[in-house]
């Protein structure tokens, strides 16, 4: 299938193969036909499936059919994190540069006078994080009554972090005829039900994780014995020269200061990213990190969604993350737009339960593997084969024991009926 087939407006189709887009990937094919014909959809598909494009696209071209000049908002889109939001808002640019569009994005962090400003006049486009769009509803800064589409994304993310009470009162201040948009990664019961309570006879969607079609990302992980071997093979890592961009992903915000504080003295262009930070400097972070004027980002999984840079040659999981999908989203920081990615984990002894999980979920055997000098004092895999070992030999011991104590319980047994037998016969004599 070609992007011709979608009969998009000379505008778009100029912005498409500017971004040099040979042809649509599975979620847009599936996707945009739908929203043209203006269904509900209920997709699911992942980051770096294209699916920004599958929903940006159609979007534009039904705006342009559909120029009445209003206050607007004419689009709400909702993203749960202000990461995804400001990507979604540099998508928007990208395909609608041909477009006389106005696009505005209000999320935590930045000022209130400032967005106050941008929704002074009319807005086409709305993009924001859902504290901060009710915050503002609530301010009558913002109305739905203009709103035509709704695009609620990455809802299982929107979930796990608890927006939906204020997605449904946004929800409910809408007109409730709008055509509503959800992607997520998963569908399970509780992102079905909220696609039941938000969603209009859905055309249901569903592509293949990336994950799968992710052959370009070369998965391998390192079992680690203490935070000074995760050091030691980091550092090795990091100074490959292959290495061109890189991600390392920590379990904690104090634990990013604390790793971007131990490599500071390394000499690599390092800089740390999460939730403790202020917009701007997260924003600058970011935009710093796209420019390649830093080279490793040290993140929580604030940047496990929405960061789209080309250059990212290595994602790093320092710690292993809590959740499966959590995996899949930090390593398609890498591998993107076609190029060869790697994605290396650390894997400590208490690690083991959670990369199960990871390779259950993803139906994929990581592979272990050393560096000469740096390997494991205990591998966590032979502990686990000594683990089974042990278990059986305490089995087989316990059974051993078992049978030996009943033996003796059953010559006691017998002992004792004998010498009855002989009492009773010497009583019987005496009588
Ligand atoms: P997303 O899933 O929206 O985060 O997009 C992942 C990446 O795929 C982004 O870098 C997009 O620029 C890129 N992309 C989106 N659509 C296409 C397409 N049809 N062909 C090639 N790359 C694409």
């Amino acid at each position: 299938m070609s992007f011709e087939t979608f009969k998009f407006t000379a505008e778009i189709n100029k912005a498409i193969s500017e971004v040099g887009y040979k042809k649509p990937t599975e979620i847009q094919e599936k996707s945009i036909p739908q929203i043209i014909k203006k269904k509900d959809i209920l997709a699911s598909a992942q980051t770096g499936t294209g699916k920004t494009a599958a929903f940006v696209l159609p979007i534009l071209e039904l705006l342009i059919k559909d120029n009445n000049k209003v206050k607007g908002p004419r689009v709400l889109i909702v993203s749960p994190t202000r990461e995804l939001a400001s990507q979604i808002t540099d998508s928007i640019k990208k395909y609608a540069r041909f477009i006389r569009i106005n696009s505005v994005t209000v999320t935590g962090g930045i000022s209130y006078t400032l967005q106050n400003k941008l929704l002074s006049k009319p807005v086409d486009i709305l993009i924001a994080t859902p504290g901060r769009l009710l915050d503002l509803f609530k301010q009558k800064k913002i109305k739905f009554n203009d709103t035509k589409i709704m695009v609620l994304d990455e809802a299982d993310k929107m979930l796990d972090m608890g927006f939906i009470p204020d997605i449904r009162k946004i929800f409910n201040a809408t007109s409730k005829q709008q055509q509503m948009l959800m992607f997520s990664a998963t569908l399970d019961n509780s992102v079905s039900k909220i696609a039941s309570e938000f969603l209009k006879n859905p055309i249901t969607i569903s592509v293949k994780p990336e994950i799968k079609g992710h052959i370009n990302i070369d998965q391998s992980l390192y079992f680690v014995d203490n935070q000074f071997h995760k050091q030691q093979l980091l550092k090795h890592f990091l100074s490959n020269k292959n290495l061109k961009q890189a991600i390392i992903f920590t379990a904690t915000k104090r634990q990013a200061d604390k790793l971007t504080d131990d490599l500071y003295h390394a000499d690599f262009r390092i800089a740390a990213l999460h939730g403790d930070m202020s917009q701007g400097s997260r924003s600058k972070t970011i935009n710093r990190f796209k420019k390649n004027q830093i080279k490793v980002l040290i993140a929580t999984d604030l940047a496990s969604r929405g960061i789209d840079v080309k250059d990212i040659t290595h994602v790093f999981n320092y710690d292993m993350p809590r959740f499966s999908e959590d995996y899949i989203h930090r390593i398609g920081r890498t591998g993107r737009a076609n190029k060869k990615g790697y994605a290396i984990s650390f894997v400590s002894s208490s690690d083991k339960e959670y990369l199960r999980k990871i390779e259950r979920f993803t139906k994929i055997k990581i592979v272990s593997k050393v560096v000469t000098g740096m390997e494991p004092t205990k591998s966590p895999e032979n502990k686990t084969e000594n683990d089974k070992k042990n278990k059986s030999f305490f089995k087989k011991s316990k059974k051993k024991f078992k049978n030996k104590l009943n033996a003796k319980k059953r010559m006691k047994r017998n002992l004792n009926k004998k010498k009855s037998i002989q009492s009773r016969d010497v009583r019987s004599a005496i009588e």
